[in-house]
């Protein structure tokens, strides 16, 4: 059997099956013991490669180390630097908001690093005191003497258990951590590009998307349009009803959109009572008659005024739609959106204002 197939029977055999902590633990086992077998430097970089080895969830990496070991007979810090680089550090590109969790994580690893070091001396020291036994054995005449060096066998045996036992524990519970810190890290992830009142995209999720669905429109030569919505007279929703009410009449109005849009749109709490909607391959006729069913959806949904059995309806919502032409920048597309939502308060509110509409 070639090093390649005898390695690979060490990974994890159901790749499938989502990680538990049993697993998690499982994992970090076996890769401490491909740590010490292939004799690589016990350092985080090394332990996230064998680690990714073991639980064999991207199959690139159980090729190049196969491969590399196959070569090599050993993962050489040369593989291990370039393994790591290319296939480990996607999630490394972090934006700055994962960066604390990330260090977190960081943290974690290095304690479970201190932890694999300190079980690496103990075995040394172990073996050395093994060592001084033996090389005691063949001079020894007395069974006193005998006795004395079995009990400090036996005394090193059961310190070594222990230690064991508490690396052990302490494994567990870094790798726990490691869990729930990536958890964490998702939900954080998903927060930071949400609107938490209405639950809709946030602005900089938009600004993303805008510049993105703005490529893709110059490159395929679809439509692309983009609407500003604002509530109309919204201080005096608030006045009259108080903000919270004011805040539910957000809600409902990014309900009624989130509802309305399908596919790829996306729709975005700009700002304050303000709104975006991205309508990627949509044209301009299209885009309207969309907007007029939202509008006219948005006055006749009735919300509910907390605290009394009342609700009220007809708040409108004014509307400021363009389509991208060649040349324009995201800032460009919203600035003649807004334009036209200014149009479209100017004449009146409660209403859909675009180029030729
Ligand atoms: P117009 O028809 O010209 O848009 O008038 P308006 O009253 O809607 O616009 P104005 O800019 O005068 O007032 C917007 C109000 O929106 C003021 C601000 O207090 C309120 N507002 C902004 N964000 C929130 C929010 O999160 N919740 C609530 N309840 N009110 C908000
Ligand atoms: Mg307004
Ligand atoms: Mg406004």
């Amino acid at each position: 059997m070639d090093a390649a197939v005898a390695l690979q029977k060490e990974a994890a055999p159901n790749p499938a099956a989502g990680p538990n902590l049993k697993q998690i633990f499982q994992n970090a086992q076996r890769a401490f013991d491909l740590i010490k077998k292939h004799r690589t430097p016990p350092d985080p970089k090394t332990y996230a490669v064998w680690y990714a080895y073991v639980e064999a969830a991207d199959p690139r990496v159980i090729e190049r180390v196969d491969s590399a070991v196959a070569e090599n007979g050993t993962l050489t810090p040369f593989d291990i630097n370039s393994i790591f680089r290319e296939l480990l550090t996607e999630e490394s590109s972090a934006v700055s908001a994962r960066h604390s969790i990330g260090m977190a994580i960081e943290k974690e690893i290095d304690e479970v690093m201190k932890i694999i070091r300190q079980g690496v001396q103990n075995s040394d020291e172990f073996g050395a005191s093994l060592d001084k036994a033996n090389s005691a054995l063949p001079g020894t005449a007395s069974a006193e003497h005998l006795a004395s060096l079995v009990s400090t066998l036996m005394e090193d045996n059961e310190r070594m258990a222990r230690t064991a036992r508490e690396l052990n524990q302490g494994l567990t519970d870094s790798q726990n951590q490691i869990a729930k810190l990536n958890q964490e890290l998702e939900e954080v992830q998903t927060q930071c590009r949400r609107d938490p009142l209405t639950s809709v995209a946030n602005r900089r999720a938009f600004d993303e998307r805008l510049e993105r669905e703005l490529r893709a429109a110059v490159e395929t030569g679809e439509n692309l349009c983009l609407a500003m919505a604002d509530i109309d007279h919204f201080k005096s929703v608030n006045d009259t009803y108080g903000h919270q009410v004011g805040d539910a009449v957000l809600q409902q109005f990014a309900s009624v959109v989130t509802q309305n849009i399908k596919g790829q749109d996306m729709v975005a709490r700009y700002g304050g009572e303000e709104f975006a909607i991205i309508l990627p391959e949509t044209d301009l006729f299209s885009a309207y008659n969309l907007l007029v069913k939202i509008k006219y959806t948005f006055k006749n949904t009735e919300t509910p005024v907390e605290g009394t059995l009342k609700s009220i309806k007809d708040v409108t919502a004014s509307f400021g739609l363009v389509r991208f032409e060649p040349g324009m920048t995201p800032r460009d597309m919203i600035e003649q959106a807004d334009h036209y939502l200014y149009e479209a308060k100017n004449s009146g509110r409660d209403r859909v204002k675009a180029k030729g509409f």
